[in-house]
């Protein structure tokens, strides 16, 4: 049978996230084999979510999580993006419940799939080649600064003897959370690693991986990673100035 992959998806309330949500949700409609493991950034679930995972028929293949960031790590509204790690204590629960729940004798993969990027669906085929005790890798587009962030192969393709990172390249491991997934035998074999909040930007994806693996180990999917299969978009914060109108009048558009 295919192996399973458990894809870990942070997410928080805001006005674009059903979009968000949606979009991956259709993903999981076209893979049997997709497990969801979905976080609310929140103190409770919320039927936003709940009502999405039902409606798109993934309740069995999902699991609906919740945990707020604490107060001092949390991004203000005016603070921008990088200025703290995003979804540290969302992805560390799911690695909890990863380690809890899923059988280590069964072939499976770990990704996290933040609900912002876009994904192809060939993305997917590709970490069910991951081998045991392997992480995968391939390129991302449209992330650190390039128009893709790859791995660079040896001569014969078997190998990662660098990376095309222009974005601190001194970094262990300098790839996106999107660039990887984590065949699942290696958190039980490394139950140590985790995500952590006093790293440096930019370090969370080194965070985990230098527990777990080395370069030389790294297995390179994506045919010899060529091709780019995720993209590190993101969305524009939504302009809401005149539902904010309505709103002081009482009304609102989404009624
Ligand atoms: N996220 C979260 N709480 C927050 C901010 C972000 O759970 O306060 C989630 C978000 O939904 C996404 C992941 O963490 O799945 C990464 O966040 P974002 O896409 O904003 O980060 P970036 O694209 O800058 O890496
Ligand atoms: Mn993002």
């Amino acid at each position: 049978s295919l192996p399973k992959i458990y894809a870990i998806t942070p997410t928080y309330t805001r006005p674009s996230q059903k979009a968000e949500l949606t979009r991956l949700s259709h993903i999981f409609m076209l893979l049997s084999n997709l497990h969801w493991v979905i976080i609310e950034d929140a103190n409770t679930t919320t039927p936003v979510v709940r009502n999405l995972l039902r409606q798109a028929g993934l309740s069995e293949r999902s699991t609906h999580l919740n945990i707020k960031t604490p107060v001092g790590y949390k991004l203000k509204n005016k603070d921008p993006n990088w200025l703290k790690p995003r979804g540290v204590e969302q992805r560390n629960l799911a690695l909890n419940w990863i380690r809890t729940n899923v059988n280590p004798e069964q072939r499976s993969v770990i990704f996290f799939m933040d609900d912002d990027n876009s994904y192809s669906v060939e993305l997917f085929v590709e970490m069910m080649k991951i081998e045991p005790g392997r992480v995968g890798v391939w390129p991302v587009g449209l992330v650190g600064g390039l128009m893709v962030e790859k791995p660079i192969l040896n001569e014969d393709n078997t190998h990662v003897i660098g990376f095309n990172a222009a974005w601190r390249p001194e970094r262990p491991f300098p790839i996106d959370m999107a660039a990887f997934a984590i065949s699942t035998d290696l958190l039980f074999k490394y139950p140590q690693a985790q995500f952590a909040y006093e790293v440096e930007r930019g370090y969370q994806e080194s965070e985990i991986l230098r527990h777990i693996t080395t370069r030389e180990k790294l297995q390179p999917l994506a045919n010899n990673c060529r091709d780019v299969l995720v993209w590190h978009t993101r969305t524009e914060k939504t302009n809401l100035v005149s539902e904010v109108k309505l709103n002081k009048e009482g009304k609102r558009s989404d009624e």
